[in-house]
């Protein structure tokens, strides 16, 4: 009875369609919160991973442990991780989630991103706390929320972690990066993070959740920052790579 009626109220409060296609979903939402077409051509991000960005292995980069162009830019995180690859579907509903502002989108989109750590053993157990990269006020106004912070509580939840929240911030602002080459991204986002609090992240090992890594500049960066003010290891949680 109270299940049916929740049930229902989730139907009100959450629109029943497909938010990547946006045909209807039948059975529950939050179950099945794609429909079953856009759910099988989700894009798996599979192993061999590269032990720095997270991406798939091809066969050139598979002795080395690290994919090619990690091995020409280091990154400052220890680790990224991602369930899946930016594009199709998954690409759709980030889109959603971020510019059209649906944040009940994070629930089941951190639901992914908490299952792949599960099913991989990334060691969460390892970790002390989540951070979010921050967006910066002027763009924290226009989006109304920072869709990072919201997969990092989940994630933080799922782990019983702390979220630091107002740890880590924009030291200034930057443009977007999906308007910029690759060979421009990390010197927009070059020394744009600002950590207010040390000793929150000092010896700290820390999971920094972002929706999307793609050259993983600006995860570099923010984790080159939390690096620079004492954290231990940094692990980077995106959704897609
Ligand atoms: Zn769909
Ligand atoms: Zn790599």
């Amino acid at each position: 009875m109270l299940e049916g009626l929740v049930g229902g109220l989730t139907d009100i409060i959450y629109p029943n369609k497909c938010p990547a296609c946006k045909t209807k979903v039948v059975g529950r939402w939050h179950d099945h919160f794609l429909c079953g077409h856009c759910r099988s051509k989700i894009k798996k991000n599979l192993p061999p991973f590269c032990h720095s960005c997270g991406r798939r292995l091809s066969k050139s980069g598979f002795a080395k442990n690290i994919c090619p162009s990690c091995q020409k830019a280091r990154m400052h995180f220890d680790r990224a991780f991602s369930p899946f690859t930016y594009e199709g579907p998954i690409k759709e509903v980030i889109h959603e989630f971020k510019y059209r502002g649906k944040d009940y989108l994070g629930k089941p989109l951190s639901r992914m991103m908490i299952d792949f750590v599960r099913e991989y053993n990334i060691g969460a157990h390892l970790m002390d706390s989540v951070v979010a990269v921050p967006l910066s006020k002027a763009r924290l106004r226009e989006r109304e929320f920072n869709q990072a912070h919201i997969l990092a509580v989940h994630i933080g939840q799922a782990f019983n972690k702390e979220v630091l929240s107002d740890v880590l911030c924009r030291s200034r602002h930057t443009l977007t990066q999906t308007e910029l080459k690759p060979e421009e991204r990390l010197a927009n986002v070059k020394d744009s993070f600002l950590v207010i609090s040390p000793a929150a992240v000092n010896g700290k090992n820390l999971i920094l959740v972002d929706d999307v890594l793609t050259t993983g500049a600006t995860s570099s960066e923010a984790a080159r920052a939390l690096k620079d003010a004492g954290a231990n290891i940094v692990f980077v949680l995106t959704l897609a790579n």
